[in-house]
């Protein structure tokens, strides 16, 4: 693996488990390749290391913007005038503390009357009906996701064959969205750019909305993850997935956002910004520069794969 490898979960799992220094008490590490062919090995390492089901406190990033997920997975609540809008979920078991970081801002739970999402993964769409349920708002999802929702993950082309590891509470969608599809809410305007490969339905979501009284274009690119197991040209993990990458990429280097966000939270720093944040505010969180640089490695990441599987089909001289 290489340096320029992008810090995804699966990159970080990779890392940690497949090249990280070993020292005499550590466990045996599994390959990607262990990790590939064992979902439930997978969802663990990954939720454990990455503590996708830690709490921790929500904070406001800009404007009407704010963080509601756990310390590893991003969920974002947008507040308006007029009702809110909630983008993931994260795992089955972040639904009671969303909900209560929704509460804590001091925003009233009721007022969210959208819910969406980047992909239809355990990990961001874990509590999507347990927290439809506690908001009764609207559930709008990207058409090629919206079977993987409907039925706890049974419709995706690669954790469909083991969704009783990887599925999740299925979850009524009542708005089905298309490219370029928008929600508009208050003062808020979102919208869904279907971004896929990672999953089907992947979803970019771009918002335009006003911080300290000035506009601000706030994305969170979703689709470019190429996880342990998936095949890009050697017997595709579904017809199209390579093309479908090339073109998410093709939008992201389009795209210029003002403040990039992600579903996962080591993926922009949050860590660090929301700490940057107390004495610099909005600022912090401004990293068009930081997004260039992700996209440029999302890109990279998967031109490695495929060279590394064209390699591999390559007859012997
Ligand atoms: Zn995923």
């Amino acid at each position: 693996m290489k340096s320029t490898q992008p810090r995804t979960a699966l990159a970080a799992v990779a890392l940690a488990f497949a090249l990280g220094p070993a020292t005499a008490q550590d466990p045996p590490r599994p390959t990607r390749d262990e990790l590939a062919r064992d979902s439930k090995l997978f969802l663990t390492l990954a939720g454990k290391l990455m503590k996708w089901e830690e709490p921790t406190e929500p904070v406001r990033i800009a404007g009407p913007v704010h963080f509601v997920g756990t310390t590893g997975l991003g969920a974002y609540l947008l507040a308006t005038a007029d009702g809110h809008v909630l983008l993931n979920t994260g795992m089955p078991s972040s639904g009671p503390m969303i909900v209560e970081s929704i509460a804590k801002l001091g925003f009233k739970v009721k007022d969210v009357k959208v819910i969406i999402t980047g992909h239809a993964h355990v990990d961001h769409v874990g509590a999507l009906a347990y927290v439809k349920e506690q908001t009764g708002a609207a559930v709008a999802v990207m058409r090629e996701d919206v079977k993987a929702v409907e039925d706890g993950g049974k419709d995706d082309f690669h954790y469909g064959r083991d969704w009783k590891v990887m599925g999740f509470p299925p979850c009524k969608v009542d708005r089905v969205l298309r490219d370029k599809d928008t929600i508009k809410l208050g003062d808020v305007t979102l919208t869904a750019h279907h971004t896929p490969g990672h999953t089907r339905g992947a979803t970019t979501w771009v918002a335009s909305v006003v911080a300290d009284g000035k506009p601000l274009v706030v994305a969170w690119p979703d689709g470019g993850g190429i996880n342990p197991g998936y095949r890009l040209a050697n017997d595709p993990s579904y017809p199209g997935i390579a093309d479908d990458y090339r073109r998410t990429h093709h939008f992201w280097e389009m795209l210029k956002p003002d403040v990039f966000l992600q579903a996962h939270t080591e993926a922009f720093d949050f860590a660090e910004k929301r700490k940057l944040a107390k004495a610099e505010g909005v600022a912090a969180w401004r990293n068009a520069e930081e997004y260039r640089r992700w996209v440029a490695a999302k890109k990279r990441a998967f031109e490695d794969q495929m060279d590394e599987e064209m390699k591999a089909t390559k007859p012997a001289k």
